[in-house]
């Protein structure tokens, strides 16, 4: 029996039907931008985030570009951000003209380090930072990194890109940040039918800037308080989220309940363990993330494939090491936290809906492949 890393097909009942109408309607009165079904979708991302703004836009690296820009990240400005993650975090800052610097990652929870990330930002005064919510869950610093942000003037974003639905103290993740970007990329927790993004905050002002940066800089119709962007979230994505909507809680719910199969039937050993979600925090079952011993992750994967059995290593290698990341680094950044663990990460197949012997039999194929690594 195959198992796929990752399968999006499997639709509730009833629900392509109600896609294949929404098409024809918006398709015959060509309701193609805007209209309600994007100010339904932002009203939906503000209750499940418990935030008091959210702007659509096209993507989530989209989104980082703009909540750059909307803290008033300028050229040469210097921005943190942790040295695992996907590159659009990185690639983010470099096309709004400011300086990456990557920090190193913690072992405990795979998320930034705050004591280097304060060392960090004692050296290069930055104006904001990036955070990231990887796996689907955060740091366990987060208040720490919140606070020191706010007593030092750095601006701190949220890479909420992976953290649709995970809770920290019983409250949304989204709720207390400044400012969060989220990606509706197909592959997400809330995934669209194509690109799809959005901007969460509570901050009025910060909301106004990051709506008029989504629109041309715009003031009025053909007015322009600065240059910004053309980034909108299309009304066929908005409408096929709002249609996920009454279903998103269950998908998450099955998500978790996967994750937790495969920590509570998955015991660690000398060749494996998982990470822990950090105190206060419910995952939301994005991704599984195990660490295997470096040596013998070739031949785990080897045999996963040869029994068709899905899995993903995420991310193979930190950003500072990127040849696409050399021009832009201030110094040779040396992250042997983040280097030693992009190589012993390893994800078993984890998506919405997954089958009870789809679980078991990738239980099976992993223990033999460790047995025979
Ligand atoms: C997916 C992702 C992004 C980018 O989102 P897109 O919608 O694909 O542009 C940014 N950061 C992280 C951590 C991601 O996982």
């Amino acid at each position: 029996m195959s198992v796929p890393f990752i399968d999006l097909k499997r639709y509730e009942p009833g629900f392509l039907d109600n896609w294949y109408e929404k098409v024809q309607q918006l398709s015959k009165n060509t309701a193609f931008i805007g209209g309600s079904e994007v100010a339904t979708i932002e009203e939906n991302i503000k209750r499940n985030c418990q935030v008091e703004y959210a702007i659509s836009c096209a993507n989530g690296t989209d989104a980082l570009q703009i909540a750059l820009r909307a803290v008033g990240v300028d050229r040469n400005d210097f921005v943190l951000l942790p040295d695992a993650t996907f590159w659009a975090t990185f690639e983010a800052i470099v096309n709004v003209g400011a300086n990456p610097v990557p920090v190193d990652i913690s072992e405990d929870d795979l998320q930034m380090d705050f004591d280097l990330f304060v060392q960090a930002a004692e050296k290069y005064k930055p104006k904001a930072a990036i955070l990231v919510h990887l796996y689907g869950w955060g740091s366990s610093r987060i208040e720490d990194f919140r606070s020191y942000c706010t007593n030092n003037n750095i601006k701190l974003i949220e890479d909420g890109a992976q953290s649709y639905g995970v809770n920290y103290n019983n409250e949304s993740i989204y709720k207390n940040a400044l400012v969060s970007t989220i990606s509706f990329y197909p592959a997400k927790v809330y995934g669209a039918a194509g690109d799809a993004g959005a901007i969460a905050t509570s901050n009025e002002e910060l909301s106004s800037k990051i709506r008029s940066i989504c629109n041309h800089g715009r003031s009025e119709h053909y007015s322009y308080q600065f240059v910004g962007w053309n980034s909108r979230m299309d009304t066929l994505q908005a409408a096929f989220l709002n249609l996920i909507q009454p279903h998103l809680a269950d998908r998450i719910k099955s998500r978790q309940k996967s994750a937790l199969w495969y920590r509570t039937e998955l015991q660690g050993s000398d060749d494996f363990k998982h990470i822990k979600v950090p105190n206060r925090y419910i995952e939301n079952g994005y991704l599984n993330c195990l660490i295997i011993k470096s040596e013998k992750r070739d031949a785990i994967c080897d045999h996963l494939k040869s029994k068709e059995t899905g899995f993903g290593i995420v991310y193979p290698e930190p950003m500072s090491i990127q040849l696409g990341a050399q021009p832009y680094l201030q110094e040779k950044f040396h992250n042997p936290v983040a280097l030693k663990l992009s190589k012993c990460v390893l994800s078993l197949p984890l998506f919405a809906n997954m089958t009870e012997d789809e679980l078991y039999e990738v239980k099976t194929v992993f223990l033999e492949a460790i047995e025979k690594s």
